[in-house]
């Protein structure tokens, strides 16, 4: 067992903090930080991440991706700022289950594009009526001659507004029991054009949280992804990898806060000594650097056993819930220290509050990754 990182991590892990400060925080300066950021510039950070093959990472470089190790990525992921995190999580994962799903013609046309960041994408799954349990979908595909109908509405949608395309999850049938069948469909935007509108929400406000809404939206039957019986499967590899990603991020707003607090500590003075020398504050201190600690661990665990072949759905679902309750609990501590400054726009902190407040729901709620770990320690569903 080996806790520290390899030469080569270091290496990875500062190229990609001096490219967040030269390269991306410049454009995103640039813009309001509490307003979604256009598709112009976010195309242009597409393109930079795409250079340091964060666009298909998960895929292999045969398959056109650039093979990284999951701890590896994992690694850059939480260097990025928070929102942008989501954002090419929800284009790269897009594309792996595109891969998984599509014929070979079908990945020639379409990923090509997103590896180079030219597109942007995004899975729509959640509708109004549908979060955790994806039974209740009701948007629908019909399919006439060469083309194929969509009817329904989507919510949450990472990257919605600016996606040039959009995998979409729809009932096409029902089997032998009754039951609905569900099969995506690749919905180009410039060809089959479908009605976006940004929800606002708490953080991550430089992203793009969407609904999506098809009427009668025509698209080519050929961008019916077959699935091969496997899209199931690949929903669960991509959520397992997925989560402790999120976790990561959510350590990396906790570790600004703390950065924050030390700094703060030292200089502000009450009762005639800087703040940092009262027992209290340094227990805040100590259980921020804790939660940090404690939720890094466990999600670098969890992505080196993706790495290693072995099973993580407990691991994957104790990373993220941990990491984003534990960092959530650190940044509120965080506040704290800075007394009402904390709690002031100008400080920074309550942004990283609502940012991390945010990463609680993707990939699986609270309720829904402690459901996960049960079911893993007990061998029985307990979801309905
Ligand atoms: C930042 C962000 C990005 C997102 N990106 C995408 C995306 O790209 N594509 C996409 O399709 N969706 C996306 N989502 C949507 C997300 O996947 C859903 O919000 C999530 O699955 C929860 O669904 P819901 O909001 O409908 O809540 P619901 O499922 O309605 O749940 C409501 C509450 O009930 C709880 N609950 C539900 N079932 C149970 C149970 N069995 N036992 C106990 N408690 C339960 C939940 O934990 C929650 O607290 C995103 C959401 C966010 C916030």
């Amino acid at each position: 067992m080996d806790f520290s990182l390899s030469e080569e991590q270091s290496m990875i892990q500062e190229t990609t903090r001096r490219m967040v400060e030269r390269d991306i925080n410049p454009i995103l300066a640039a813009h309001p930080s509490d307003r979604s950021l256009p598709r112009e510039p976010l195309g242009e950070i597409y393109r930079l991440l795409a250079a340091q093959g964060i666009t298909a990472p998960r895929l292999s470089e045969a398959d056109g991706g650039t093979g990284m190790k999951m701890l590896d990525y994992g690694l850059i992921y939480e260097q990025l700022p928070a929102w942008l995190a989501v954002s090419i999580m929800a284009h790269e994962v897009t594309i792996s289950r595109i891969h998984a799903e599509a014929t070979p013609e079908q990945r020639q046309r379409i990923l090509p594009k997103m590896f180079a960041g030219e597109w942007i994408g995004g899975t729509a799954t959640s509708e109004p009526g549908a979060g955790s349990d994806p039974r209740g979908l009701t948007t629908r595909m019909r399919v006439e001659g060469d083309t194929a109908i969509v009817n329904g509405a989507k919510v949450w949608i990472s990257n919605g507004s600016v996606a040039d395309c959009l995998a979409v999850t729809c009932i096409d049938g029902t089997d032998e029991k009754g039951r609905n069948t569900l099969k995506r469909i690749v919905i180009q935007r410039s060809e089959s054009p479908f009605t976006v509108r940004e929800i606002p929400v708490t953080g991550l406000r430089q992203g793009h949280l969407s609904e999506a809404v098809f009427e009668d939206c025509r698209v080519p039957a050929a961008n019916i992804l077959s699935s091969g019986g496997d899209a199931a499967r690949m929903l669960t590899i991509t959520w397992n990898g997925n989560r402790p990603l999120v976790g990561l991020a959510a350590a990396r707003l906790a570790e600004r806060a703390f950065e924050k607090a030390v700094d703060y500590a030292g200089i502000r003075e009450q009762f005639g000594k800087p703040i940092a020398g009262h027992q209290l504050i340094q227990q805040k201190l100590a259980d921020i650097e804790t939660a940090i600690e404690t939720s890094r661990l466990l999600c670098y665990r969890a992505l080196d056993m993706i790495d290693r072949g072995e099973r993580v759905n407990a691991a994957a679902a104790m990373a993220k819930r941990h990491a984003t309750t534990a960092c959530l609990e650190a940044i509120s501590k965080a506040i704290g220290v800075h007394g009402g400054i904390g709690i002031t726009d100008e400080a920074g902190l309550e942004q990283l509050w609502r940012d991390c407040r945010m990463l609680a729901v993707p990939d699986a709620t609270d309720e829904i990754l402690t459901l996960i770990q049960g079911r893993e320690i007990t061998g029985i569903a307990a979801f309905r």
